[in-house]
């Protein structure tokens, strides 16, 4: 059976190794992933549309049949418009539930082809997000059990202070 086209749309801001672990694993399962950098984000992200697109394409170069593109539109929108029928995104706590139900189906009433496909947060990252990604940098604390290596040196310089924690 052919497991077709998925989508997995974020902030990113910035992309997180409980992000990556849920495109590797999404990557195995389908045929094909696009990781959608959203734009239109009630957030008001610390980097830069341009930013987190670099981000996650150097992030995702090691991965033959994943895509990095972003968009203004609703996903939903999206996925009609790219022929995609599945929408991924990763749990990590009873918190993440309640929003994640409405949103997927808000998402399946304005495009009723599209379900969304629910992957676990491995434990690891139970407690990881890029909010506690960028508290961390403010604070000079080490990042590499957090965010993929390619990207440490970019986050620090943006939001850290120059690498030295604040702490005197
Ligand atoms: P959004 O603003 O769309 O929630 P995020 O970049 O914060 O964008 O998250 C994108 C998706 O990745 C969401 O489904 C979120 O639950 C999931 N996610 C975030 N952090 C992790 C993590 N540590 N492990 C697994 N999934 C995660």
């Amino acid at each position: 059976m052919h497991n077709g086209l998925a989508v997995y749309p974020g902030t990113f801001d910035p992309i997180t190794l409980g992000h990556l672990n849920v495109i590797k694993r999404a990557a195995k399962i389908f045929d094909k992933v696009i990781v959608l950098v959203s734009i239109n984000s009630s957030k008001r992200p610390a980097f830069t549309i341009e930013e987190r697109v670099s981000q996650v394409r150097k992030v995702c170069e090691r991965f033959s049949n994943v895509e990095v593109d972003f968009s203004d539109k609703l996903v939903a929108e999206y996925c009609r418009d790219k022929g995609a029928k599945i929408l991924i995104r990763g749990l990590r706590a009873l918190s993440d539930f309640e929003h994640e139900c409405q949103m997927a189906n808000i998402n399946r009433k304005m495009n009723p082809d599209l379900d969304t496909f629910f992957l676990v947060a491995d434990s690891k990252y139970t407690y990881l997000s890029s909010t506690a990604v960028k508290e961390m940098a403010r604070y000079g604390a080490d990042l590499s059990e957090y965010v993929p290596r390619e990207i440490i040196q970019e986050i620090v310089e943006k939001i850290g202070n120059g690498g030295k924690s604040y702490a005197k």
